[in-house]
């Protein structure tokens, strides 16, 4: 049965589509089966897996499928033989208004993703960063949240707005929600000032997992440019075998 990962953090920018993708192409060469949800109406996520193609799409995405225009069959996209991907689409934030007018509004998500759960070991949701429907949607039908961070300032301090968030869906929709990890992104040892942040956070949150960190390259960013994951572009380089360290890491927390 598919254990399901939102890649959650309300600062954009810190990470969360570049770990959605690579984390899903790691575990994917672990033998697993990933089906990668693109929930943020900017795409980035699908554009980085089909590119232009994305404009075909516009009656087949993640939108269409929660006002139950599409059936999830209609909306799956084979990316290779071991990941799957529901795109996101431009017109995805026109839709949220006509969502918020449906019945079981937090729950759209959930209900239309459940029958493919057996077919899948990981379904990793890409979400945007503002605090909305879609983000409640994909909390509500999420066994974990996974929690990239970048070791700024704000960054530290903003994980208490994560944690908020987390809360309510425990107290509305989603009782069962837990909290995979925290993955320091873009770590640099340029400056002393990840590394200082790194311990105030481990003050802040003792309890909170701090999963492997993910050093800051240029390689991830040439990579997507590219329209590739890290592992195809740079299977040996330092963030490959991050990506992988970070895979295995979930793999152990969630089955043990
Ligand atoms: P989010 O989805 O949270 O907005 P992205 O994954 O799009 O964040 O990342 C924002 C930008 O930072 C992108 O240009 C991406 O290529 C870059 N980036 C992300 N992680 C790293 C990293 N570890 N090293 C270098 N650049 C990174
Ligand atoms: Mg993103």
């Amino acid at each position: 049965m598919g254990v399901v990962i939102s890649i959650a953090n309300q600062k954009g920018g810190v990470g969360k589509t570049t770990i959605a993708l690579n984390l899903g192409y790691s575990l994917s060469k672990f033998g697993k089966k990933v089906l990668l949800v693109d929930i943020d109406p900017q795409f980035n996520l699908t554009f980085a897996l089909i590119g232009m193609d994305v404009i075909n799409y516009e009656n087949k995405n993640v939108g269409t499928l929660m006002t139950k225009e599409s059936t999830v069959e209609d909306v799956l996209i084979e990316i290779n033989e071991n990941i799957h991907l529901i795109p996101s689409h431009l017109t995805l934030s026109a839709k949220e208004i006509e969502i918020l007018n449906t019945y079981n509004r937090e729950r759209r998500l959930e209900k239309a993703l459940k029958p493919v759960y057996p077919e899948y070991d990981y379904i990793i949701i890409d979400n945007p960063p503002s605090m909305g429907i879609f983000l409640v949607n994909s909390l509500t039908a999420s066994d974990y949240v996974l929690i990239p961070l970048e070791l700024s300032y704000f960054g530290v301090i903003g994980m208490q707005l994560m944690f908020n968030l987390m809360k309510m869906i425990k107290d509305e929709t989603n009782e069962g929600l837990r909290l995979l990890g925290i993955v320091p992104n873009k770590f640099t040892r340029q400056t002393k000032i990840p590394e200082k942040r790194l311990k105030e956070l481990k003050e802040l949150y003792p309890e909170a997992p701090i999963l492997t960190t993910i050093p800051k390259t240029v390689t991830i960013e040439k990579a997507q440019a590219e329209g590739k994951s890290i592992l195809e572009y740079d299977p040996n380089g330092k963030a490959s075998r991050a990506f992988e360290k970070l895979a295995r890491e979930v793999i152990s927390l969630v089955e043990g």
